[in-house]
Order: structure tokens, then C-alpha cells, then sequence
């Protein structure tokens, strides 16, 4: 798939206010600085679609964008915030559950990594917590080219194992880089593969109205 289009819809902090459900919809969240807007904007093709290094924790919003008109894809804030207070990681923790639990046209939420760091128990409670829900997710690996690819292979090995104490079986995983544009056909291929198979599938743009 090509992007043709991006429009930002809304912002909102309820999963209620988000735009009705009636497209099929991915996400995508992550700690902190994992490399979440510069993904966005590189599968995008957009410089500023999703905001690049906004100051850690100040934007905890739920981002919609209307992507070909037949699409959205969602930016979730981000975990793991150092300084963050105990009431703002308790609303964060409310809303992206709300969020990933409710929303019934989600198909798919990435959950981005950090390529360069050995697994992190944050990111792997909040996959398994995932699975125990039964929220459909996959992983991009982030970064790739800011360390040497035997690194990247070693700590994607590492994180595979880790997941495999819970998991039957591996995620379906991606390796990227906004840099290098590392992944983005796979990437987009899986996200059309979703959006053409959901069950609310329509290219009816007025179905994207509010
Ligand atoms: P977010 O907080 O998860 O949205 O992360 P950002 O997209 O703002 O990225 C955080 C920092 O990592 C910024 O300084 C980016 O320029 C840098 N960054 C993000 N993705 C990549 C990448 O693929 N390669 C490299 N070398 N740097 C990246």
C-alpha cells in the first residue's frame, strides 16, 4: 500500500470522543522516546504527522488520523516515563486500557521497541498483559540502524526468549528504522492486509465522518 492521504482528526483523552468505530483501525504505542512519531511520520511520508520529541509525558492523548480515507491510525501515549507522577501513570494506565479494550474496530496495536536495549520488563508485562486481555498486537523493533545488526539480532533474540516463557508462540514481529526507512513496505503491507480484511472494511470516506 502507498499513503495518499493523512488527516488528523482528534485528540482526545476519553475513548468515547474518539471517531465511531466504523473503520478498521491500528495503533501504535511504546515507552517514551522509542521512536514512535519519527515511525509514524516515515510510514506516513509525512514530516509532522505524529509529534517528534514532545516533551517526554506532556502530551497523554489519544492522536487520531484518517489515513486514505479508509483507515485510522491512532498514536498512543507513551509508557515508562521516569518523571512522571503516580496520578498521571494511573490516568495513563486508565485510558489506554479503556482505549485498547473498547475500541471495537481496533485490528491491531504495534507495540514498538527499542532495538538497542536488551529486553525490558515494562515492555514485556505490558505485551503479556496484552495477551491476557486478548488485544491483537504485534512488535516493531525500533532503531535498527543506531547499533550494529548483530546487536539488534542478539537483543531481538533475547526478547524473543523472554516472551517465549509466556507465549506459545512469537508475536508477529517487524524491524525498523525512520532513519534508514528500514521496514516500511512490510509494515504497510501487513497494515493493508489488516485493513482489507476487517469486518467493517468500506473506502466509504462519509463512513469516517464523526
Ligand atoms: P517518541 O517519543 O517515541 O515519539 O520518539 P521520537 O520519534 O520523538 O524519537 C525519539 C528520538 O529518537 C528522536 O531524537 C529521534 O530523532 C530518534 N529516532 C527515532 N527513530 C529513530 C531511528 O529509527 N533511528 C535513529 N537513529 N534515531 C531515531
Amino acid at each position: 500500500m502507498e499513503v495518499k492521504s493523512t488527516e488528523f482528526i482528534i485528540s482526545n483523552s476519553d475513548v468515547s470522543k474518539s471517531p465511531k468505530p466504523t473503520l478498521p483501525e491500528i495503533a501504535f504505542i511504546g515507552r517514551s522516546n522509542v521512536g514512535k512519531s519519527s515511525l509514524i511520520n516515515m510510514l506516513a511520508n509525512k514530516q509532522n504527522l505524529a509529534k517528534t520529541s514532545s516533551t517526554p509525558g506532556k502530551t497523554q492523548l489519544i492522536n487520531h488520523f484518517l489515513i486514505n480515507k479508509n483507515m485510522y491510525w491512532v498514536d498512543l501515549p507513551g509508557y515508562g516515563f521516569a518523571k512522571v507522577s503516580q496520578t498521571k501513570r494511573g490516568d495513563w494506565t486508565k485510558m489506554i486500557w479503556n482505549y485498547v479494550e473498547k475500541r471495537s474496530n481496533l485490528c491491531n496495536l504495534f507495540v514498538l521497541i527499542d532495538a538497542r536495549h536488551t529486553p525490558q520488563a515494562k515492555d514485556i508485562d505490558f505485551i503479556n498483559k496484552l495477551g491476557q486481555k486478548g488485544v491483537p498486537f504485534s512488535i516493531i523493533f525500533t532503531k535498527a540502524d543506531k547499533e550494529a545488526q548483530k546487536v539488534v539480532s542478539a537483543n531481538i533474540a533475547l526478547f524473543k526468549t523472554a516472551l517465549m516463557k509466556t507465549w506459545e508462540e512469537m508475536p508477529i514481529a517487524f524491524v525498523s528504522s525512520a532513519v534508514k526507512r528500514l521496514g516500511r513496505k512490510e509494515i504497510l503491507e501487513f497494515i493493508e492486509s489488516l485493513r482489507s480484511s476487517a469486518p467493517m472494511n468500506t473506502s466509504d470516506e462519509n463512513d469516517s465522518k464523526k
